[in-house]
């Protein structure tokens, strides 16, 4: 990963997570600053500058630490929350969200997990009547692709080790495994892979691993005995559909028992109305623009009704016919109708 500068708040420069993302990446000029946020975003900077102009920023990140999740985000009937560990992504799949959420690729990356642990703790304390509560990392950023340099899930695994009805996701395209594979799997802390078939993983997951090697990755976290789960999003339409489909479901079920798969999240492709236009400047030539986009129910840019139904229908039922259980596979980001 080539960073151009480290932009430290002074309030972090001593935190031990700080110093191990310094030694790791000792070739950048490092700047010390008093908050992120005087300089992250400060001016726009284009989305795919991120290719050759990215600087890095490490603070302490404060506000609301532990959020709710939005309605479907995850399976139904159980609290839903999400943490932030960092902003943006050192991938550059072509419909990422991100290119019209912030105003700058930059990587800003959060060390204080002691207190965003202890605000989940809370969290938990207050849902003690509850058998799970869900709380998902990995919404503004791959929760795996820097854990070599940034080391926090240690925190997460003493803590959820110690909060039964409390579940973590850990979302992530990488094969970076390092920083978890050695960790003792627990029962609730499920790593979860977002996976296309073969072809449209290499048109539009841009400098992600290949499918064939999230696969590898899953089997090996399948072997040490992880809980896993499975993204089927963004569903793209294209000649094949269903045939792409049925084999990916079956690659996934090589990799990994049916019984280790928590869960398997169906979604569409969509987009806000800012992340559309950012993605039709950015990747003009996209295979994505020959699909018919409209503005649905939330307002996103997504196929029009008949056509997400037909496709999520699709791709569920491949899954049950290969015997997954109804119960584990859930719509994600869709209304009840779609
Ligand atoms: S891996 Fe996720 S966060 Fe990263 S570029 Fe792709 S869609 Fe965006």
């Amino acid at each position: 990963m080539l960073v151009k500068r480290i932009f430290v708040e002074h309030q972090v420069a001593t935190h031990p997570q700080t110093g191990r993302i310094l030694r790791a990446l000792d070739k950048a000029p490092v700047v010390y600053i008093d908050k992120v946020e005087d300089v992250f975003e400060r001016a726009r900077k284009p989305y795919l500058q991120k290719r050759g102009d990215l600087n890095l920023f490490i603070g302490r990140k404060e506000g609301q630490l532990v959020k709710p999740a939005p309605d479907a985000y995850g399976l139904s009937g159980d609290p839903h929350y999400y943490f932030i560990h960092a902003y943006n992504c050192i991938y550059e799949c072509e419909y990422c969200y991100l290119q019209g959420y912030f105003k700058s690729p930059d990587l800003v990356l959060y060390v204080n997990h002691d207190e965003i642990a202890a605000e989940i703790r809370e969290t938990v304390r207050r849902h003690a009547d509850r058998p799970s509560v869900w709380f998902h990392a990995g919404e503004f950023s791959d929760t795996l692709a820097l854990s070599h340099i940034t080391d926090e899930w240690g925190t997460y695994w003493e803590l959820f080790a110690t909060l039964p009805n409390a579940r973590l996701e850990l979302r992530t395209k990488s094969v970076n495994l390092k920083a978890i594979i050695d960790r003792p799997p627990l029962e609730n802390i499920i790593v979860t892979f977002s996976l296309s078939p073969a072809a449209q993983a290499k048109r539009y997951d841009r400098k992600t691993p290949s499918l064939e090697a999230r696969l590898r990755a899953i089997a090996k976290l399948a072997d040490r005995g992880f809980r896993l789960g499975i993204h089927f999003d963004p569903i793209i339409y294209e000649d094949g559909f269903e045939a792409q489909y049925r084999a990916l479901v079956q690659e996934v079920l090589q990799a990994v028992p049916d019984a280790q798969i928590e869960y398997i999240s169906l979604g569409v492709v969509r987009f806000t109305r800012d992340v559309y236009q950012e993605f039709v400047r950015n990747y003009p030539g996209s295979g994505l623009l020959a699909g018919e986009f409209v503005k649905s129910f939330d307002n996103k840019i997504r196929y029009n009704r008949p056509q997400r139904l037909y496709m999520l229908n699709t791709v569920q039922q491949l899954c049950r016919d290969a015997g997954i259980g109804a119960e584990k596979i859930y719509l994600c980001m869709e209304n009840e109708t779609v």
